[in-house]
């Protein structure tokens, strides 16, 4: 048994059209799917209440709900493929008419009235590669990829040159239209001018009326000295440009730093093995060692260095990408002993080896090699 339409929006038969509407706009509201998300009775209810007002605010249909009830309305639309729907009797209620600004502040503007905005263009990644060098000094680095641009001979708009778009008819330059199931609450992108709002009549041969045609870019876009591994830069409006006149997407490039066959990078600071001769390192002395902006710097090694030591030199690691100055070059000694010895470096070697035995046997001062190489 279907609800009585006159109870439904708490009525009495002889309600005015003025009660009729007001009482269905504040149970509209209350009702209204967007209030009550996903709320299956308010669904049932709006839907209701729907099907009540457009019988009852509309004279003709509601002679015939008085006189045959729910029946006599829906013979109008006998033989409609849904069976329920008010095709029979025109067009159904104006959502504006009734709602007004009321709508547009309570549903964000659904139902009509809506401005359409241009889309924004696509957002486009690119992989990049650098090396540790670029990373350390900052580079121009070109981009080469395929976008697509805004076509020159129309200037995106679509419109061969000298005509323009013109107003969607079916839309009536809206870009969305309503239809009636549950007659207000559904509205969709127009399908006539795909929701522009406008429909070109004369196409850009060019562009064949796109506004935008494919084609292959090169930019160059600036490395930041001191740049991570992983970072991702944004370029703003290089990405694809938007159909119709819309701003372009971004370009958003992410940055790989190449391991290097030197130097490991830790945040800012770096890292290098530097090899010292075993004199060096018995003795003490300098290492000249390499750094990335070419100008080795010496590193003083004392006397007795052990293999596997790290001095720090300040100041000449990665630019910091944030802030000032930049961090350490951290380096790490490797004492390398001879693989072949010459004439001369053997016999020096054997009388080396002669003075540790006599160091061994004869307790006292060990003397240097006698502290570095121990006494066992
Ligand atoms: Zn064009
Ligand atoms: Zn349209």
């Amino acid at each position: 048994m279907a609800d009585d339409y006159y109870s439904l929006l708490g009525l009495t038969r002889n309600a005015t059209a003025a009660e009729i509407k007001a009482a269905y706009r504040k149970l509209a509201m209350k009702h209204h799917p967007d209030r009550n998300p996903g709320n299956k009775d308010a669904e049932e209810k709006f839907r209701k209440i729907n099907s009540a007002y457009e019988a009852l605010s509309d004279d003709k249909k509601r002679k015939l709900y008085d006189q045959y009830g729910e029946a006599g309305v829906n013979a109008g639309a006998a033989g409609g493929p849904g069976g329920a729907g008010f095709e029979g009797f025109g067009q159904g209620v104006d959502v504006n008419e009734v709602f007004g600004d009321l709508f547009e502040n309570f549903f964000g503007g659904r139902g009509g009235g809506g401005r359409h905005r241009a889309a924004q263009g696509s957002d486009l990644k690119y992989e990049a590669e650098v090396t540790l060098e670029d990373a350390f000094r900052g580079t121009q680095l070109p981009l080469n990829f395929s976008r697509a641009e805004a076509c020159g001979t129309c200037r995106g708009t679509g419109a061969k040159p000298g005509t323009g778009a013109k107003r969607c008819q079916q839309c009536r330059g809206q870009g969305r239209v309503q239809f009636s199931q549950g007659f207000f609450s559904m509205s969709q992108t127009c399908q006539s001018c795909a929701g522009e709002g406008q429909v070109i009549e004369n196409p850009c041969k060019d562009c064949r009326g796109q506004g935008r045609i494919r084609r292959d870019a090169e930019i160059k876009v600036k490395i930041p000295p001191g740049i991570y591994d992983g970072a991702t830069l944004r370029i703003s409006g290089e990405g694809e440009a938007s159909p119709h006149g819309g701003q372009s997407g971004d370009l958003y490039v992410h940055v790989k730093v190449k391991p290097d066959p030197r130097f490991e990078r830790h945040e800012d600071d770096l890292s290098l093995t530097a090899g010292v001769d075993v004199a060096t390192a018995a003795l003490g002395g300098t290492a000249d060692v390499p750094t990335l902006e070419g100008e080795p710097v010496k590193v003083k090694i004392p006397a007795g260095v052990q293999g596997g030591a790290t001095f720090r030199v300040r100041e000449k690691g990665m630019p910091k990408l944030h802030g000032r100055g930049r961090g350490d070059l951290l380096v790490h000694i490797r004492v390398d002993v001879p693989r072949e010895l010459n004439a001369r470096q053997r016999e020096l070697f054997e009388d080396l080896r002669k003075a540790f035995e006599a160091a061994r046997a004869a307790p006292g001062d060990p003397g240097v090699f006698g502290r570095l190489f121990g006494k066992d």
